[in-house]
């Protein structure tokens, strides 16, 4: 068996049957693990973007060193977390121009400023091709993170912002097309939505990032909360476009938006912030529904993964 064959669930599924962890910490399958600490806890996450796999080879490299950051401060975000301490790990290719990693830099520090995140080690290696790599550790009140796991039956789920829009931008650049100019600054310098996430802590029962593409994050929630969803399409805020299609909309990653369920008891506060689109409903049941004008569409297991 290859791992192509395993898939990077399965990977990870693999990998967390093999592994124990005390009952008072949350280890793999959230966006970030979560530790007690005295009446804080601990929120710890690591993403690493790849040469070839996440970035061209010839992108700005004052734009990669925004999104390697950003895209972990999102998995801190997602727990409704405050993001404080990163660790950077560059493996670099060794024909790089140092002024090509300064612009890295440039951009990795100014997001760390913007979030007031403070920089306290990583590694150096050489490559054969660029990753970087970030380790990124946040803080919450004990007991009050928002997990992918909490959402309940009759919540409403809404998303941030725009659905596709990064895909849209992926797919303008990849094809040289002309325009777009905020969806490709969308795909090329997503922005982490800490202060979003805040703003609804106090209504959210589960609560995810847009990586893998809505309708897979979505499949997240429910997997991890033991519950379905209905979608509305007509509802989703989809990427206005017209080079992407509805389905790759739902199903291209990288929107860095939240998708969060909370109780139906909070609709009007949550219907009142301009941020947030209300998308659908948590059913009983452990599969995604999706409506278009109330016909049933069939929902495709789509999203991005790895392998
Ligand atoms: P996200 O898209 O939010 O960054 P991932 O899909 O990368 O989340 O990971 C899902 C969960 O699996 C996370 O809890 C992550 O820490 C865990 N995970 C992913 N890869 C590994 C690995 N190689 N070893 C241990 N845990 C992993
Ligand atoms: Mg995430």
């Amino acid at each position: 068996m290859k791992i192509k064959d395993l898939g990077e669930f399965g990977l990870i599924e693999k990998i967390k049957k093999l592994t124990k962890v005390s009952n008072d910490v949350v280890g793999i399958g959230d966006d970030c693990a979560i530790i007690p600490f005295g009446n804080k806890e601990l929120l710890v996450t690591t993403d690493g973007l790849v040469e070839g796999v996440h970035f061209f080879s010839d992108i700005d490299p004052y734009l990669l060193g925004r999104k390697a950051i950003s895209v972990n401060l999102s998995d801190i975000a997602a727990m409704a977390g405050i993001p404080k301490w990163a660790f950077l790990s560059i493996s670099l290719k060794s024909n790089t121009d140092v002024q090509w990693i300064d612009k890295l830099l440039d951009g990795f520090l100014d997001v760390l400023n913007e979030f007031r995140v403070e920089l306290l080690g990583g590694d150096t290696t050489a490559a054969g091709q660029t990753v970087i790599n970030i380790t990124l550790i946040g803080i919450n009140d004990l007991g009050s993170s928002i997990r992918r796991s909490g959402a309940k039956k009759g919540d409403l789920v809404a998303v941030s912002g725009e659905i596709g829009c990064s895909f849209v931008g992926l797919k303008a650049l990849i094809n040289n097309i002309k325009g777009y100019e905020d969806e490709k600054q969308k795909h090329l310098n997503p922005k982490p939505r800490i202060s979003e996430a805040l703003k609804i802590k106090p209504y959210a029962n589960a609560m995810i990032d847009v990586s893998d593409g809505l309708v897979k994050d979505c499949m997240h929630i429910c997997e991890t909360s033991k519950v379905g969803m209905k979608l509305y399409l007509d509802s989703i805020p989809i990427c206005k476009n017209d080079i992407i299609t509805e389905k790759e909309a739902l199903c291209g990653g990288e929107d860095y938006e939240l998708v969060f369920c909370f109780s139906n008891e909070h609709k009007n506060i949550i219907e009142n912030m301009e941020e947030f689109t209300i998308i659908g409903e948590v059913v009983e049941g452990e599969q995604i529904q999706l409506f278009k004008n109330g016909i049933s569409l069939e929902v495709e297991d789509c999203g991005f993964r790895h392998f």
